[in-house]
This record gives structure tokens, sequence and C-alpha cells, in this order.
């Protein structure tokens, strides 16, 4: 059974960073038959708010990011001190005192000199009468995780191939704070062991830290899961812009957007595959695939989204909005004007065109006496379906007018409006009565 996991640390909002990557570990999951998990990495306590993990949930339900569980590391801090303890058993941590202020001098002289800033290993060497002297200084350590450097660190990422690291490109991280709270590193590695998590679908900033996870797997006695590092997403001019980095669920829903126009987008940018608007979730998991990720950034242009989302819009059902639109609007006119609609929520004003006020055009003379006929033509005619028809035949035989001269005049006067939907369908919902009046008002 397929496994995955969305893990975000809860310091801020979900951006659409985030939520393309949750995105594609459900679909991930979905398309397998298996299990999404929601991970909320809340080692850090001074940082991580109740109000983002509320903020978290809130925004994946209404994505339709469902989750099949939900757990907290902050509730498993006695697994982590097991698996600490073990590693401490078998030599793979140690315990260092540097300050940051020091290692950051190194990190400075190692990059000076053109080398790599890799931990130099240096508290290796402390003896226990060293490590005794700090304590009784009151001098606690933090811990690293020791990179076994002779052994070779390769997987078979499912987007970028094989990918292969030597040890010594590495430096051991530190897991641990001198308080004892944890770093990301290990706690995630023993939840995706102890949650059974088979597929970590991630950003390929995660690219090293895999590399020492991989470590970490074998050193806790497991097999490491499958990798997968997707590109990262840049905005339509190239880069992560600052917009693009904090706009999340709320924007998107301010913008009157659908949830599945976003997913849509999100699913398919950065892959070979063409960007369709895909009415469902069970579509779009259909078609996920990581072997047409593409190792180029994912470009996210909200135009192509506005584009995906009038697609998904004309294809949505009364019922599905039904609860959305304005009193009295009911299945026929939703399907006048839907073919018009960028944004559900723009029903609203073609709601307005066919049974509130609209605005008189401002029209020529000859265009006046025209819509003069049209109001009593109107008012002689039985009124059905083919209301339009009829009256733009009758118009027609009269006047001898025809094509723009014969339609827009009718359309600005019936809708205040000179472009919209097909009248057609228009006319029979704006009715007879409003229809007169408004060709009297306008004549
Ligand atoms: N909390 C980590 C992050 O937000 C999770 C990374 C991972 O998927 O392992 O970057």
């Amino acid at each position: 059974m397929t496994i995955t996991r969305f893990a975000p640390s809860p310091t801020g909002l979900l951006h659409v960073g985030n939520i393309r990557t949750a995105l594609h570990n459900f679909l991930l999951a979905k398309a397998a038959g298996g299990r999404f998990l929601l991970r909320i990495d809340d080692t850090d306590a001074e940082r991580s708010k109740e109000e983002y993990v509320d903020a978290i949930r809130k925004d994946l339900a209404w994505l339709g990011l469902t989750v099949d569980g939900e757990e907290r590391q902050s509730q498993r801090l006695t697994v982590y001190e097991e698996a600490f303890e073990k590693l401490k058993a078998s030599g793979r941590v140690y315990r260092c005192y540097e300050t940051s202020q020091e290692l950051e001098l190194r990190r400075k002289v190692l990059l000076g000199r053109g080398l790599p800033p890799i931990y130099d290993r240096a508290a290796l060497n402390l003896t226990e009468a060293d490590h005794a002297a700090k304590e009784a200084e009151g001098i606690a350590p933090h811990w690293r995780f020791l990179i076994d450097r002779d052994q070779e660190i390769a997987w078979d990422d499912g987007i970028r191939g094989p990918v292969r690291f030597e040890g010594d490109r590495l430096s051991d991280p530190v897991i641990r704070r001198a308080d004892g709270s944890w770093l990301y590193m290990l706690p995630s590695a023993v939840d995706d062991i102890a949650m059974g998590v088979t597929d970590v679908l991630r950003g390929e900033d995660h690219v090293s830290n895999t590399a020492v996870q991989v470590q970490m797997f074998t050193a806790l006695g497991a097999t490491p899961p499958r990798f997968a590092h997707e590109a990262l997403l840049t905005g339509s001019e190239g880069k992560l812009s600052k917009r693009l980095g904090s706009m999340g669920v709320e924007h998107f829903r301010e913008q009157g957007l659908e949830p599945m126009a976003i997913n849509s987008l999100l699913a398919r940018i950065g892959t070979s595959q063409p960007i369709v608007a895909e009415p469902s979730m069970e579509a779009l998991a259909a078609g996920f695939d990581l072997a047409t990720f593409g190792r180029a950034p994912a470009r996210f242009d909200e135009a192509e989204l506005l584009r995906l989302n009038a697609q998904i819009v004309h294809g949505m059902d009364y019922a599905q909005v039904a609860g959305l639109l304005p009193e009295g609007m009911d299945e026929a006119a939703w399907l006048a004007v839907r073919p018009n609609l960028e944004k559900a929520s723009e029903a609203h004003e073609w709601w307005q065109v066919i049974a509130g006020d609209v605005t008189r055009p401002d029209m020529p003379d000859d265009d006046r006496a025209f819509i003069a006929m049209a109001a009593d033509a109107a008012e002689a005619m039985a009124w059905d379906d083919a209301a339009w028809k009829t009256l733009t035949q009758n118009l027609k035989d009269a006047t001898g007018r025809k094509g723009k001269a014969l339609f827009l005049p009718l359309r600005q006067a019936l809708t205040g409006m000179d472009h919209g939907p097909d009248m057609n369908t228009l006319l029979p919902l704006i009715g007879k009565n409003r229809a007169v009046a408004r060709l009297r008002a306008a004549a």
C-alpha cells in the first residue's frame, strides 16, 4: 500500500509552493489507491502556532485534499527519544559544544579557501574528561548525527533518476539542540519509518537532507522509502516572487477561484503533460505520473489559472453552485450565463442583467426609432422559448435590418450591454414585461 505524507511546519500559512507539494503527495497516494497523511512538523515549540495548524487543515479541506490520518510531532517526543538512544548505543550521534559564532567563523574560513563548508568533526576528538569539564561548567551539548563516510549514498529518485552522494561531501547534521529539542532531520526519518511512509515526494531543496536521511533510515534498521524531488515553483517571470511566496488559499478564495482550477494547474505545471481543467481529483490522480515531471522549474501563471477556472465553471452543474447564487436565480438562468463566466461569482452580475435594473443605452435617433418598433413588436407577440427568433425575424422583415445593425441595438436595449450570453436563452429569462419595459425605456 502506497503511503505518502505532507509534512508542513505550522510556522506560517501554506503558500502555493507548499500546496503543490501537498497536492502531489495526495495524488501520488490516490493514483495508487493508497493513503495520504498530514504530519504536523511542530517540534519547534517557539515558532509553531496552533492557528497555523488550524489554517493548514482548513486549506487542505478547501482544496479537496482529504487526509487519511494526522500526526503531530510534538506528541511523539518519546518515540524520537527511543530512536536517539538507539543511535547513541551504536555510536551514530555525538556531543558538540561549538557556538554558532564559532561555527560561522569556521564556515567562512573554509569558504574563503574555496572548500565546502563541512563540519570538521572537532568534537569527535573530545575526551570524557573534556565532556565532564563542560558539564561542570553547566554547558550542555548539542548532538550531531555521524555520517558513515565509507558508505556510498545512492537512491533512484522518482524524478531525478539515479542520485549519488559521497559521504565526505556531507556535514554531520545537528539533530538535537542543547535544550533537548529536536531539529527537523531525525524526527522526520523516525516518523517516516513509524508511519510506514513508502514515498517521500518533496522539493529539490531537500536533496541533501535525503542523503543524510537515507543513512538515518539504515542506521535505524529500516529500508529507506522511495524518494522523489521535484523542481521548485517559480512565477511566470522566472523566480519565486515575494507575492507568489505568500500567495495561498486565502488569496484564491478571495479571487473567487475554484479549488479544482488551482489543483488542475498545480498538478501539471512542470510536467510534460498538457494543462487542462479536470473536474475531479479522481481525474487528476488518474493522469498523475512522476515520470512526466521535468527538471526545469515549474512556472505558475495566474492568467493560466483564470483560463482553467473558466473551463471548470463552464462545466459546473446548478447543484454545485446553487448555494452561491443570488436569490431567485434558477437552473435555467445558471445554464444561460455559465458560458460567459470566468468565475462563478460573476453570475451575480448576469442575474442583475436578467432580473434587475439595466443601464439605459445612449443611442442614435434611428436606432431609437428601431427600438420603439421592437417594443411594439415584443408587446404584440406570443412569448415563448423562441421569443428572440420571433422578435428579430419580425424586425428584419419590417425594417430590412440585419446582422449587427439588427442585433446590437436590441441587445443594448434589453441588457444594457453590448456583449453577453446568447440572446436566445437570455430573452425568455428576462421575460416579456421586463423586455418591453426596457425597450420602451431605451427608445
Ligand atoms: N517540515 C519539513 C518542511 O516543511 C518537511 C520536509 C519533508 O517533506 O520531509 O520542509
